[in-house]
């Protein structure tokens, strides 16, 4: 605790005394000690889910990762990284009953255990969404990437809501594509403004229950997602040159983002799409333009 004595104005009576208190509070201000979190979206190292976990570890939550089955080697090479407690149960979002099965699964393992913070860090698109011209783009690969991308948040937290604490919070991941054109992102941008959508229309329905629901819209950043986006190296460039930090975002940057938005510190908060692109969405013309 820190006093600071006020400034007496000129010429007037001394006040009485008093004091501005500043209360510097520790990690506990998180209040995250036991919380459980549901983790959708760990594919390896570099996933953003993978900081994320770390970072809610770290704060004290319990890890129940629903992991996609093509990537279960991976998932059991990063278990001894995360707490011991740290669950892991399959999910394909794009399979019929897998959603439902996952929290079977969950519940076996942990009956009566409710989440209070959800992460969806979920996203893919076939190949040909980010080849070819969007406008020639069959059905199917547009039913999928929206599928996997976008309505399986609402999928999740349909399935999830009999599971889900007081207060809950769920964040999901979304880009800056969603409501301007980033050439080479393709059937991606659609999907992330459904994303989008999904946030405001869910978070509407769930606020008076008291559950949040945000997005964060992050810069680009290296992971096996983004290694199917044709380019990619050039935004990397291009944001680092352009943006207000000078800098590309990481991981952690979104991480720190999702434990705020996580935890009660953010308690007024949600609907939201927040941005941890170092500044780039507010951005018009690029600082290189006449270089
Ligand atoms: P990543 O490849 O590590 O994560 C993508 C995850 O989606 C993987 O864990 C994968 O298993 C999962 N997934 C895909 N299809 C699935 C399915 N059918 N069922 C269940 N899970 C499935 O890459 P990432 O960059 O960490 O991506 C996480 C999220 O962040 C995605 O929504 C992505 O669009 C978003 N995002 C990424 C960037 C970036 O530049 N990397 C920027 C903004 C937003």
């Amino acid at each position: 605790m820190i006093s600071v004595p006020l400034l007496r104005p000129n010429g007037q009576e001394p006040p009485p005394p008093q004091v501005i208190t500043v209360v510097i509070m520790g990690d506990s201000i998180l209040k995250l000690d036991g919380k459980t979190a549901l983790v959708f979206g760990v594919a390896s190292e570099e996933s953003i889910a993978y900081a994320i976990c770390k970072s809610l570890s770290s704060a004290g939550c319990n890890l129940v990762l629903g992991f996609q089955p093509r990537f279960r080697s991976r998932i059991q090479q990063l278990l001894p990284t995360l707490p011991k407690n740290t669950q892991i149960h399959p999910i394909d979002v794009n399979m019929p009953d897998s959603i439902s099965d996952f929290y079977k699964s969950w519940q076996a393992e942990s009956p009566d255990q409710k989440a209070n913070i959800v992460i969806h860090a979920i996203g893919f698109a076939p190949r040909e969404a980010f080849d070819r011209n969007l406008l020639f783009v069959d059905s199917d690969p547009i039913d999928t990437a929206l599928r996997i991308s976008a309505h399986s948040l609402q999928s999740i937290l349909r399935s999830g809501l009999p599971h889900l604490a007081p207060a809950s919070s769920t964040i999901t991941l979304t880009y800056a594509a969603s409501t301007r054109h980033v050439p080479s992102y393709g059937l991606m941008s659609i999907a992330k403004a459904a994303l989008e959508a999904w946030v405001r229309e869910i978070a509407a329905r769930l606020g008076p229950d008291g559950h949040r629901v945000n997005a964060i819209s992050a810069g680009p950043i290296k992971t096996l997602a983004a290694s199917g986006i044709p380019g990619f190296e050039g935004i990397l460039d291009h944001v680092e040159r352009n943006s207000p930090l000078r800098r590309n975002i990481d991981q952690m940057d979104v991480a720190g983002a999702a434990t705020w938005l996580a935890s009660p510190l953010s308690s007024g908060v949600t609907a939201q799409v927040i941005h941890v692109d170092g500044g780039y969405s507010s951005t018009m013309v690029p600082e290189d333009v006449n270089r």
